[in-house]
């Protein structure tokens, strides 16, 4: 049996906040799951197909955010509780989608779980989706502990069904990453039958009455959060300084608070229905103190709300002070953290937090910093072999060529791991888009190579629209498909490609290569461990012309590892290296730079971390000497 659903009703476990998450679409009833993976909101859909393993629900990982949400919708208008999970970005794939299915309504519950991703610590972004909330009218829910993330969860399926609407529920990195001890409550029994019912029907028309209906649904969730116990106010009846939170700002708010002892002088109010506001509730609490400060992640979304709001009541509760983001007293960009609140507040109430007394009081509560580390391929990734390749190709061919890149592992090779190739990332399939931009200018006399790459899982997820445009449009365009058999960056999930579903059967794999081929196009495959075959026939691509693609194919270096690992041993002959007399200005480790490869100061050569080296035997290849040696094990 699962971990989560082993749990019995009013059991305390220690739970990361994305199984919170899960536990509480587990105890929502629902039956239907669907996501697209990605950092911080993988776990959530991994958590749940374990425990589909034990309980009559399916899930599922779908090609991108968009087909999840519309086939976890399908299953709401069949009466079935559905929940679907993306990180921020995925919620714009899915906005199209959205913004239509927010007129039509919904059937039974449905719950949008949105994982931001504040600083992008594993973002191409750190865009707000609780925006989206508003653009399309729905009510939005933000979790400030995994025990809240569990309720909230629960209880957004019931506001979804009282509404006849979709419900947000908005977690940060921090939050669904972060551990701590929840109470859980009972599994509901999972025995709806689907059914459509064919006397109702779904669409958006007419348009503006549906669009009026979606604003009464907002006044009836509203109306709700008025007396919702996931608002709440901790501190004096009339503090000098009212902290409004969300999510978990309110835990930074309450920690700085604390530690500068302004318990009576200051209060937080934790706020986690953000969207609509509940309007009274709210004027209550601007009516306690004349100065506001706001403490929430990315934009000012609750900041402008509330500030809106008190324009309204103006004649009510009178003026008043605000600080935040807007008044620049919080960052407006980057991940909030307690130190951001305690000099916030340390400079409202004119305590110098840095001195002794709070110094020592901080670093018992954050213990040593990590080291920082460069971002960096795996030892024996492919994806080193394949922009080596790029790199040479590009060198060879001379007319300053340049790769658009894409979404995946391989976006760093915006770093010197990826020999600084890539010059453009932006969203999921958009390398490739550019690239057909890129491929028509050659009629205005565009004369530079542009190699675009895209991993297997980005090009079933958004790669394969720009592709047939190429085709269509017959752009000039290189495709390097890097088929590494995984989805690699988010966790190994399985994808179109792989052969086996989230419930973990096995499915037919849609072959990427056959994809190509059928489009009618000039497609070819190489192994991106043969680097300079890989280079050669990259190469010779470049100099033709209309739509191309280069599968390199080759598996994850991480799941190699654990289907058996590589054949090699290798070794750096002291004898042989030249150390920094080598010509090559130490080639090996400053580009090259596999982490299995290092530079022994003492000896002044290089050679090989065995600890570190997984034998995938490549770089053999590219010392000028020969001095690195592979050896058969
Ligand atoms: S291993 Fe080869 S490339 Fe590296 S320092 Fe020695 S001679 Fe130079
Ligand atoms: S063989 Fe070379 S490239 Fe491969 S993991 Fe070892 S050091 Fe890195």
């Amino acid at each position: 049996m699962n971990r989560i659903t082993a749990f019995q009703p009013g059991e305390t476990a220690l739970l990361q906040g994305n199984e919170a998450i899960a536990r509480g679409v587990l105890e929502g009833g629902a039956v239907f799951c669907a996501a697209y993976p990605g950092n911080p909101s993988s776990e959530i859909l991994e958590t749940l197909a374990e425990c589909s393993k034990d309980l009559p629900m399916y899930v599922e990982w779908s090609t991108n955010e968009k087909v999840a949400l519309e086939a976890a919708t399908a299953a709401s208008f069949a009466g079935c509780r559905a929940m679907v999970s993306m990180k921020q970005n995925g919620v714009n794939v899915a906005s199209d989608f959205l913004t239509n299915l927010t007129l039509s309504g919904t059937k039974a519950g449905i719950v949008l779980i949105s994982c931001d991703d504040p600083s992008g610590i594993s973002s191409t972004n750190e865009e707000d989706a609780r925006l989206f909330a508003r653009m399309t009218d729905i009510p939005l829910l933000e979790p400030a502990t995994p025990q809240e993330a569990l309720e909230m969860t629960r209880w957004a399926f019931e506001l979804s069904e009282k509404i006849s609407n979709v419900v947000m529920l908005r977690s940060v990195s921090r939050l669904s990453h972060t551990r701590s001890c929840v109470q859980v409550g009972a599994l509901p029994s999972l025995d709806t039958r689907p059914w459509f019912d064919p006397g109702q029907a779904f669409h958006t028309f007419p348009v503006v009455a549906k669009h009026a209906g979606r604003h009464r649904k907002l006044e009836e969730a509203a109306r709700l959060f008025e007396s919702s116990p996931f608002n709440a106010y901790e501190g004096p009846e009339n503090p000098e300084l009212l902290v409004i939170s969300s999510g978990c700002a309110w835990s930074y708010a309450s920690e700085a608070r604390d530690l500068l002892g302004l318990g009576e002088r200051v209060a937080v109010l934790k706020l986690g229905t953000t969207w609509p506001l509940p309007a009274e509730f709210i004027a209550r609490q601007l009516e306690r103190s004349k100065r506001i400060l706001f403490a929430e992640d990315i934009d000012p979304f609750v900041e402008d709300s509330v500030k809106a709001l008190a324009a309204d009541l103006g004649s009510r509760i009178g003026v008043r002070e605000f600080f935040g983001k807007t008044s620049g007293h919080i960052p407006a960009c980057g991940e909030l953290t307690p130190a951001h609140l305690m000099d916030v507040l340390g400079s409202l109430f004119e305590i110098d937090w840095l001195d002794e007394t709070y110094r020592h009081k901080v670093a018992a509560l954050i213990g040593d910093s990590l080291p920082l580390r460069e971002f960096g391929f795996c030892p024996g990734c492919p994806h080193r072999g394949s922009y080596y390749a790029v790199k040479k190709a590009l060198v060879w061919d001379g007319r300053n060529g340049f790769v658009s890149g894409d979404i995946g592992c391989y976006t760093m090779g915006i770093w010197p791991t990826g020999f600084n190739q890539v010059k453009s990332v932006h969203a999921m399939g958009s390398g490739i888009g550019l690239a057909c931009g890129y491929g028509k200018l050659t009629s205005l006399g565009f004369d530079q190579p542009v190699v675009t790459v895209c991993g297997d899982s980005t090009f079933f997820h958004a790669g394969l629209p720009g592709l047939v445009n190429a085709k269509f449009n017959q752009a000039d365009i290189l495709l390097l498909i890097l088929d590494n058999s995984a989805t690699a960056m988010t966790g190994f999930q399985p994808h179109p490609g792989t052969g086996r579903t989230a419930m973990g059967n096995p499915t037919e794999p849609v072959d990427v290569e056959a994809l190509c081929r059928s489009l009618g196009i000039t497609v070819a495959v190489a192994d991106p461990y043969r680097m300079e075959e890989t280079a050669q026939t990259l190469y010779g691509l470049m100099q033709q012309e209309g739509p191309r693609v280069l599968i390199l194919r080759r598996k994850c270096a991480l799941v190699q590892g654990r289907e058996g690992g590589f054949p090699f041993r290798m070794r750096v002959d002291q004898e042989t290296c030249l150390g920094e007399a080598c010509g090559c200005n130490r080639y090996c480790t400053r580009v090259f730079r596999c982490p299995g490869l290092v530079w022994d100061e003492k000896e002044q050569k290089s050679t090989i971390d065995e600890v570190i080296c997984v034998g995938c035997g490549i770089c053999a290849d590219i010392c000028p000497q020969g001095a690195i040696i592979r050896e058969r094990k």
